[in-house]
């Protein structure tokens, strides 16, 4: 069977571990030369290398900081130039920081907006202004959250960020339309990933987290990469602007009263 991503090249950002990682395994697996993106390159990058070069496909690993809009735009540059050209980004890289309203602080907000939407709104716009100078067609999709629809008490910054980046994406699917270009958004719910371990750890918290999702269970990381490499491929060729959660049920889910 013509593997879905056949000649394709897709940069994703943040990938050296979580759902960032799956990703990039999945859309090598599923035919994609990868570039894989993170703050530093080190073991975790080395053993991704190695599992993708086993699939029979191209891979680099570039280093920046998506909170850096500098070191973002150099990233897609960059990423460009490794394989020749770019067709899809996966706008994966993003963190959360756990503080009530009263005490975020300055460097926490910049920090977690910084990453979270102002990386990915110039990594698109780099990304959309290569495609329109070599009229090629592009596909981005975003890492966003169930927190782009649903409160997070304690985490303000960090749904705003996720409600930025759902307006971001509708927004852009109008915008970049013309350019060919479609934009979407996967939208996980509890994940099992790194950036969920305090939860993990904390088993009256989890079973409170689990009662919650109408599946009863977190998500794993390839379920969330599945969705991405379904919008990122052809077989979504009529999808943009909108978002797929991927959340065991839980932003829709009816409460018994
Ligand atoms: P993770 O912490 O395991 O992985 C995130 C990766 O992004 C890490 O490798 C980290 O180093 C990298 N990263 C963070 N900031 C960066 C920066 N400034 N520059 C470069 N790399 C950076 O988290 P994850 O669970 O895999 O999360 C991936 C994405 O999914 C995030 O955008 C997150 O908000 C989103 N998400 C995760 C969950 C979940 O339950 N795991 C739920 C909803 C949304």
């Amino acid at each position: 069977m013509a593997k879905k991503f056949k000649n394709k090249v897709a940069l994703i950002t943040g990938s050296s571990q979580g759902i960032g990682a799956a990703c990039a395994l999945r859309l090598a697996k599923d035919g994609a030369d990868v570039i894989l993106n993170g703050h530093k390159f080190d073991e975790r990058g080395e053993k991704l290398i190695r599992q993708i070069k086993a699939m029979g496909r191209k891979v680099s690993f570039l280093e920046a900081d998506i909170s850096s809009v500098a070191e973002v735009v150099k990233l897609i540059k960059d990423a460009i130039k490794i394989f020749g050209k770019l067709d899809i980004l996966i706008n994966n890289a993003g963190l959360e920081t756990k503080s009530d309203f009263l005490s975020v602080s300055e460097k926490d907000y910049d920090k977690v907006m910084d990453t979270n939407l102002k990386g990915v709104f110039f990594a698109t716009q780099t990304f959309a202004k290569y495609c329109k100078s070599k009229k090629r067609a592009g596909v981005v999709v975003n890492m966003s959250s169930v927190h782009e629809e649903i409160v997070f008490p304690n985490f303000a910054a960090y749904c705003v960020s996720k409600g930025g980046l759902k307006m971001l994406t509708r927004n852009l699917a109008s915008e970049l339309a013309p350019l060919r270009i479609r934009i979407n958004n996967v939208a996980p719910g509890a994940v099992s990933t790194p950036i969920n371990q305090d939860l993990l750890n904390n088993k009256k918290q989890l079973k409170s987290v689990l009662e919650n999702i109408p599946l009863k269970r977190m998500g794993k990381v390839e379920e969330v990469a599945a969705v991405v490499a379904f919008l990122a491929s052809d077989e979504a060729a009529y999808v943009t602007g909108s978002t797929y959660f991927v959340d065991g049920g839980l932003t829709y889910h009816y409460e018994e009263q």
